[in-house]
């Protein structure tokens, strides 16, 4: 394997050697060390390609058929062609595959549902919730009326997604929105509750599936457009392409046919200009690539993965928040294991040791969300890269040893040298 070959091209090395070395720097360590970041995946070479092309050239604001400036016959093809995928690979009766990023396709949701003030209730952040469903830094929570709910309380069967206190807190906010979906919940979200209960107060739903579309697309849980018995679930979903689902950085809305005018509106020319369309062309890659067997297999190996962390990590004496995962992710409370290590901490001596993760505040955590009493760990990059249960066991052993022996920064090193070594056997698929 050339280093670094095949991630940068000859010109961008001719051309800007300073910009080069820094990307060849961050190839090298992203195949070095253990991509264990839950919101984070490899994407593949074919996504990576279709977004660095000529396409970034072009404006193209609107939608396909109804654009503001000329030149736009390919264009509209290509976005088209990322339209279709992605209604099938949802069953949707609209897509809109323009939002850059997670957060702004929450943007266009809320500026196309509801009015400034409105009241909005959502899973609180210290629950798992995300910083756009109501936190006070950021836009979501300066604009809109946000209730929190949460997760039961911790035992058997304990911090899952309260719904009797969703339901009594709908009852007496009476939101115009209900938002679902979260950022560091393991457990599976049933939409069929829910509708129930935003039926009964008038509110609509938005599922906020950021994090686990990958696993929608793959069949490994449940698509929230629909319940059960195949009627109307949540009204609008969102997502980020780049997280489970392995595609280019960025973010998508699908929702029925009633909601599709607002929702365009609000996106553009309520909140974008241009749409990024080499990046939406690595979006129709990427839903293609989701719309192939192979990649059910891939999403039921990254939740089998995250299982066996979840079983190896328990078996050194991690408690995990819920007891275990459903999905990609797992949230190891790290106060069983040692009351005097944080979150901050333990993400910190990780790094040295080469397995890259993020601290997260656990359910009832005394400590602050900058220090934290728990660690995220998720399995989507590392499944990418082929690894399975007997990697996951070595990675909990890994992780385990790091912890226990952080302050022997010899051991740490030896760790690092391990970590390099199952590494260079598992490189990313665009290395191979
Ligand atoms: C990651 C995430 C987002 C935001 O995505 P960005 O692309 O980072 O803006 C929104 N909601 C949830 C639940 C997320 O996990």
């Amino acid at each position: 394997m050339s280093v670094g070959r095949r991630e940068i091209s000859d010109e961008v090395r001719r051309e800007d050697p300073e910009l080069a070395s820094l990307i060849e720097a961050e190839e090298i360590r992203q195949r070095t060390t253990l991509q264990l970041i839950a919101s984070e995946n490899f994407a593949s070479r074919a996504v990576m390609d279709a977004s660095g092309t000529v396409l970034t050239n072009k404006y193209s604001e609107g939608y396909p058929g109804k654009r503001y400036y000329g030149g736009n016959g390919v264009i509209d093809q290509v976005e088209q062609l990322a339209i279709d995928r992605l209604k099938l690979l949802f069953g949707a009766e609209h897509a809109n595959v323009q939002p850059h990023s997670g957060a702004n396709a929450n943007a266009a949701v809320y500026f196309a549902l509801l009015n400034p003030g409105d009241t909005v209730v959502a899973m609180r952040l210290d629950q798992g919730g995300h910083l756009t469903h109501g936190s006070p830094v950021n836009f979501s929570g300066k604009l809109y009326r946000f209730a929190g709910y949460g997760v039961t309380p911790r035992g058997d069967g304990g911090e899952r997604l309260d719904l009797d206190a969703l339901a009594r807190l709908a009852q007496q906010e009476r939101p115009k929105l209900i938002v679902v979906g979260a950022t560091a919940y393991p457990r599976t979200i049933e939409i069929d509750p829910i509708r129930s209960i935003a039926d009964e107060v008038g509110a609509l739903v938005l599922f906020d599936a950021a994090h686990v579309a990958g696993l929608i697309a793959g069949g490994q849980y449940p698509n929230p457009l629909f319940m059960r018995d195949g009627r109307r679930g949540a009204d609008v979903v969102t997502f980020t392409t780049h997280k489970t689902l392995r595609g280019p950085r960025g973010g998508a809305i699908v929702c029925h046919e009633d909601l599709a005018a607002k929702i365009d509106k609000a996106l553009f020319p309520g909140f974008q200009g241009g749409p990024i369309e080499n990046t939406i062309a690595a979006k129709a890659v990427a839903f293609r690539e989701a719309l192939q067997p192979s990649f059910a297999e891939y999403q039921r190996n990254v939740v089998l993965n995250a299982q066996r962390l979840a079983g190896a990590l328990s078996s050194h004496g991690f408690r995990l928040v819920s007891g275990g995962t459903d999905t990609h992710l797992l949230l190891v409370d790290l106060q069983g294991f040692d009351p005097d290590l944080s979150g901050k901490e333990a993400q910190e001596v990780l790094d040295r040791a080469g397995i890259t993760c993020n601290r997260n505040q656990i359910p009832e955590d005394p400590r602050s969300p900058f220090v934290t009493s728990g660690l995220r760990f998720g399995t989507p990059a590392v499944t990418t890269t082929g690894m399975g249960p007997s990697e996951m066991d070595a990675i909990g052993e890994l992780i385990a040893r790091t912890l226990l022996k952080r302050s022997d920064a010899s051991e740490v090193e030896r760790i690092r040298a391990q970590v390099a070594e199952l590494t260079a056997s598992f490189p990313p698929p665009a290395d191979r």
